[in-house]
């Protein structure tokens, strides 16, 4: 930090330009950095260095830089307020280790598995789906490295360039960068107070389209579509043969009463592409994930899946296999419900103390996020800067086309941490 700031103070530039620069310098490899052995010019020969720069922009767009940047400084002492994953101390350390050592007798090879995945942990998966009325075959699941690796799969093995993506106005934004590096075209649908407002949507168009949708505890709203809109927007979509993405990420996690059946379990046509994940009420390093799907489509999945990464660690598999088959799981989930009521409620009190008169917010029934509207315009770009120089990271609305806004989480900042942000964040808010 000072030899940054020396820097900054020498070129006469700001602060984040030398961060800026010396992250280029060491993608370049020009520059070396070790933890705790500072940073160094390389030994490169310079005049034989290859110039990468031609290389740097493949087909995958880059990321935004105001989430470069969460990402990068997520790891060091920031205070986050935005973050979407449970906070380590609520992993249920005793027993994932109670059931790795149980499995370990069972680990004998770990071989590439079966195109689908594991066997024992569709089947699983099939009785847990039953406890939301869906009633699939393990034929119909292909597990994946994450959710956010389905829509990957879905993206370059289903559509075309050019298909349409139709999505929530605000929605989870590596879904649109995963979208959009295949080539699709986006369109944000806005939302109402029941949910998704399906009717905007075209009735047909001669390219493929798509709906992706969050209905549960969506993110980054943290809204819940109704159950009434769940029938309305299937109906539709047989009508019109939409096919839907549904993700259900934070399906589990109601603090109240459990949400509206998921679309799947209304599909009688089949429209629906099921995601599911483990990163929410687990463990999102265990990097598993599920779709469910008509067996045609699953198998398509699975043979891109095959070809790109030839399956999901077999050992998270073994290892979430042993989870579900047993009760104590749902104990944790239960007890995890009751630790995530407790600090939304607290921080709904912090809210409700630093800033009931600057914002407006929703009382989240589920997940993990509160979406806080600003009353006063207020250049969100400048206080999301203004909250890093206080070490205070999070989701400013602006990256997600909604500049009044912000995303908040619940689930990671400890009660008193959440709070001490909060203060900070409305002094910064009014201050602006
Ligand atoms: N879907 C939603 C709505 C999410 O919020 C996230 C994680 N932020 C994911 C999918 C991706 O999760 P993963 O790939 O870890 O399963």
């Amino acid at each position: 930090l000072p030899a940054q700031r020396q820097l900054a103070q020498q070129f006469g530039v700001n602060r984040s330009t030398i961060v800026t620069a010396l992250n280029d310098l060491q993608a370049d490899g020009v520059l070396i950095s070790a933890h705790g052995n500072g940073t160094r010019v390389a030994s490169n020969t310079w005049s034989l260095a290859l110039d990468w720069h031609h290389y740097l922009d493949g087909q995958f767009n880059a990321n935004l830089p105001t989430i470069q940047t969460i990402n990068r400084l997520e790891n060091e002492n920031y205070l986050r307020l935005s973050t979407g994953e449970l906070a380590p101390e609520l992993f249920p350390q005793k027993l994932v280790q109670a059931k790795l050592r149980a499995i370990t007798p069972q680990v004998t090879q770990l071989n590439y598995l079966e195109p689908l995945g594991a066997l024992n942990l569709r089947q699983a998966l099939v009785k847990r789906l039953q406890h939301w009325q869906i009633d699939v075959q393990p034929e119909n699941i292909l597990i994946t490295s994450g959710s956010l690796q389905a829509l990957e799969l879905i993206s370059v093995a289903l559509l075309k360039p050019g298909a349409t993506i139709y999505t929530e106005a605000a929605t989870y934004l590596n879904s649109l960068q995963v979208f959009q590096s295949a080539a699709a075209t986006l369109t944000g649908i806005p939302q109402d107070d029941a949910g998704l407002c399906y009717w905007q949507l075209p009735a047909s168009t001669t390219t493929q389209q798509l709906l992706y949708t969050i209905p549960s505890f969506q993110n980054p709203t943290g809204s819940v579509m109704t159950q009434q809109r769940r029938h309305d927007l299937l109906q539709f979509a047989e009508k019109h043969q939409l096919p839907i993405i549904e993700d259900t990420a934070y399906q589990d996690l109601w603090l109240e009463t459990p949400p509206p059946l998921p679309l799947k379990a209304l599909d009688r046509a089949g429209n629906v592409l099921y995601l599911g994940t483990i990163s929410k009420v687990l463990a999102p390093g265990l990097r598993l994930g599920w779709i469910v799907g008509p067996t045609a489509v699953i198998r398509r999945l699975s043979d891109v899946k095959m070809q790109t990464d030839y399956g999901a660690s077999s050992l998270a598999q073994q290892l979430l296999a042993a989870l579900l088959a047993d009760s104590a799981y749902d104990d944790y989930l239960t007890e995890l419900r009751q630790q995530l009521r407790q600090r939304r409620d607290a921080a709904l009190a912090s809210l409700k103390d630093y800033l009931a008169d600057v914002a407006t917010w929703q009382v989240p029934r589920g997940g993990f996020y509160i979406w806080l509207k600003l009353k006063p315009t207020i250049n969100m770009e400048q206080l999301f800067q203004a909250a890093l120089k206080r070490h205070i990271l999070f989701n400013p609305g602006s990256i997600y086309g909604a500049d009044h806004a912000l995303r908040l989480s619940f689930a990671y900042a400890s009660p008193a941490a959440f709070r001490r942000g909060i203060a900070e964040l409305a002094e910064l808010i009014k201050r602006a």
